[in-house]
Parts: C-alpha cells; sequence; structure tokens
C-alpha cells in the first residue's frame, strides 16, 4: 500500500488552510449550485456549524438538461469569494472548460474536474498546469483504473494536489441516482498515494441517504465527504431533493463528531 498523501487547500487566499489526507477527516459542504449571495453565505454558516472546513458550490454547472439553471458563472464567483471572505472558509468550485481555468482559479482555492468532465483531457491538463490543488471526481462510467488515468493528465503537469471523489456510477440499480461503488475506497488506497473522499449526495440524488452513506465513507476509510446543504432545498435551483438543511445537518455533524471525535 503507498504512503498516503496530504493536499493542503486555502494556502493564498486567505482562508483557514485545510489538509485533506490521512489522520484527519474532511466536510466539504455548500450548496450544489450558487443562486444568490443570500443563499451561499446562509449554506456556508450551516456547513461551518455542522465542521466544514471547506465550502463547495458551483458556478458554472454541467446540467444534464439543457433548460436546467446553468449556474451563475462569473457572479457567481465572486459570491463565493465573497462568502470565503465572511466564513474563512476555502472554496472548492468546479471549471467545465478549459478556456475557464484561468479565471476559476482566480476565485478557487481548489478546481473541482465534474463525474461529465473526467475524460475530458484538454481540461484535466489545463487544471494541471493551473497552481491549485484539484478535486477530480469519478465518471459515472469509469472504472477505477481509467479514473487513477485522468489523475495522472493532472500530475504530469507538475500538480500532485489531487483530491479523488468517488460520486458513484451508473448500474442496473434505478432506486439511486447512481450506485455508491464504496469499495473503490480502499482499492484506489491500495493503488495511489492520492486522498479519497466521497460525495454521498450526488451518488444517491436523495437526501435520506446522505447521513448513512456518510457513515459508511467514515467506516471504509475515506478521508472525507462532500455533501450537498442548503437553506430551503424546496426552493434549490439545483438537486434540491438531495440537499440537507436545518434538522439533517445537525444529525450530520452530530454523528461525524461521535464517530470521529476529532472534528
Ligand atoms: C457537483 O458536485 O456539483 C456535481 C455536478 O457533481 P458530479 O460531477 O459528481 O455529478
Amino acid at each position: 500500500q503507498p504512503e498516503r498523501s496530504t493536499v493542503v487547500v486555502g494556502v493564498e487566499s486567505g482562508a483557514h488552510p485545510v489538509m485533506i489526507g490521512p489522520g484527519t477527516f474532511t466536510l466539504i459542504a455548500g450548496p450544489c449550485a450558487v443562486e444568490s449571495l443570500e443563499q451561499t453565505l446562509e449554506a456556508a454558516e450551516m456547513a461551518k456549524a455542522a465542521g466544514a472546513t471547506v465550502l463547495r458550490g458551483g458556478a458554472f454547472k454541467p446540467r444534464t438538461s439543457p433548460q436546467a439553471f446553468q449556474g451563475l458563472g462569473k457572479t457567481g464567483l465572486h459570491i463565493l469569494a465573497e462568502v470565503r471572505e465572511v466564513t474563512g472558509l476555502p472554496v472548492v468550485t468546479e471549471v467545465i472548460d478549459a478556456a475557464d481555468v484561468g479565471l476559476v482559479s482566480s476565485f478557487a482555492d481548489m478546481l473541482q474536474v465534474g463525474a461529465r468532465n473526467m475524460q475530458n483531457t484538454a481540461l484535466l491538463q489545463a487544471v494541471g498546469a493551473a497552481g491549485k490543488p484539484v478535486l477530480l471526481k469519478r465518471g459515472i462510467q469509469a472504472t477505477v483504473e481509467e479514473w487513477l488515468m485522468a489523475a495522472e493528465y493532472v500530475a504530469q503537469r507538475g500538480n500532485l494536489d489531487i483530491v479523488l471523489c468517488e460520486r458513484g456510477i451508473r448500474t442496473f440499480e434505478t432506486s439511486t441516482q447512481t450506485t455508491l461503488d464504496i469499495a473503490a475506497v480502499p482499492v484506489v488506497q491500495r493503488q495511489s498515494h492520492l486522498p479519497v473522499i466521497v460525495d454521498p449526495s450526488h451518488s444517491a440524488g436523495r437526501r435520506e441517504l446522505v447521513l448513512p452513506l456518510s457513515r459508511a465513507a467514515i467506516a471504509v476509510g475515506a478521508d472525507g465527504i462532500l455533501v450537498d446543504v442548503h437553506p430551503d432545498p424546496e426552493s434549490a435551483l439545483c438537486d434540491g431533493p438531495q440537499a440537507l438543511a436545518g434538522a439533517d445537518v445537525r444529525e450530520l455533524a452530530s454523528t461525524m463528531r461521535k464517530l470521529i471525535p476529532a472534528t
């Protein structure tokens, strides 16, 4: 088993830097999409109260339907930077186009490559050259080997600050959005030194499964989880059914405190 590495997020932006890797369990939380300053700030405060140390939020949203909300783009990046200023949480946000990597890296502490773009080699190379840590999600039809090769594209550009994120794969099962491949966590840890986290929100697509899947992530030895939270999931412009609010966030926080006393 390779010696595991740690990725530090938020060193340059004035946020509280966060270490992702062995010996810690990182909660990354925030809204699926940045909708407004108020909504993002409220979500960030909920996330922080639950013990989150990194804020997630999509400004560029890769949606299945072209009719769905595509994100606020650059305005969303400004909002994320403002919320970082207020909360001290470093920001991870997705970049979907190689041409936007410079723009997104001038705001973000960590660049997310989403499931749909895991094999977009031009994007992988561009984020590899951007000098910011990268959160690389697994494609829904990608094998572990293909996922690790995608990470190699980033690493080849000299960037070893990569965190892998298991977010479910497409199977014949229809009761969840995708099937969380929890075995991928220890499988990856045997083959790679990179930290690996789990996204129970996008994998299940159902908020009632986020807590049990988070427990599974902790049990299997993941380095953290990435969770959607929203102050009012009913009104969410993106993926409301999977977002945690109020009591659900508090329950996640107390479960984490019980299972990982250091958090
Ligand atoms: C996301 O995290 O906002 C997202 C779109 O996830 P995925 O790429 O895993 O579908």
